[in-house]
């Protein structure tokens, strides 16, 4: 994905001055709304951090949520391939449509795997930063055996609970597992792509 570096980069002309700017969920990768944004617009989101437009219908510079507070906090910026549009990811501060859903096209901002793929990223940055107060960087630091003990542990603890009917037991300790199943893999140095990829060559 190209990097977004400067506004002047951006072809503001083709259209009048406005290019569209899809905005999309940088955690949950969904689309949120649509909006347009002049030369005035683009600079005051750098500036602000806050996904600003230009109103077609008020015909002014609006920032998204100046009402509603339901703003758009920017992640990043993306070109695409001719430098006419604009993809933001941002993180929501609330539902996203004025008419109260998470997105304009009236659908829940929800992405379980996406969530998986965060949790990921931060179970990879305790084992290079190593933070003192973090339990999982402490498992870390007690090597490949440890955690893969502890994988056989959560399992075990699971089997017993699937022989219960404590639904809450179950889902903690099906929750245990998935982490410290991550954990392991990260150790490893695998990813979860690394076992999807193994999954999906065998469903060919
Ligand atoms: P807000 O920017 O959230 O404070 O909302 C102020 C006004 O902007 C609303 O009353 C709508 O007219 C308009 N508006 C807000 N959100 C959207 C949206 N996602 N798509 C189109 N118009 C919107
Ligand atoms: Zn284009
Ligand atoms: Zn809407
Ligand atoms: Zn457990």
């Amino acid at each position: 994905m190209r990097i977004f570096e400067s506004i002047d980069q951006v072809n503001f002309e083709k259209n009048d001055g406005l290019i569209p700017a899809v905005i999309q969920d940088a955690q949950t990768r969904n689309v949120l709304m649509l909006g347009y944004m002049d030369k005035a617009a683009l600079a005051q989101t750098l500036e602000t951090k806050r996904v600003t437009f230009f109103s077609r219908s008020k015909q002014r510079l609006w920032v998204k949520g100046e009402t509603s507070k339901n703003y758009l906090n920017l992640v990043s910026l993306h070109l695409d391939c001719d430098d006419d549009s604009l993809l933001v990811k941002v993180n929501p501060e609330g539902p996203t449509c004025h008419k109260g859903d998470d997105t304009c096209w009236a659908e829940v901002n929800e992405n379980p795997s996406a969530f998986l793929d965060y949790l990921g990223e931060v179970i990879k940055r305790r084992k290079s930063d190593s933070p003192e107060e973090s339990y999982t960087a402490s498992l870390f630091a007690k090597g490949i055996n440890k955690v893969a003990q502890k994988v056989g542990e959560e399992a075990v603890e699971l089997v017993i609970e699937a022989k219960d009917n404590d639904a809450d037991l179950f889902k903690n300790e099906a929750a245990d597992l998935l982490f410290h199943y991550l954990m392991l893999l990260e150790i490893k140095d695998f990813s979860l792509n690394d076992i999807i990829q193994v999954l999906k060559e065998r469903h060919k």
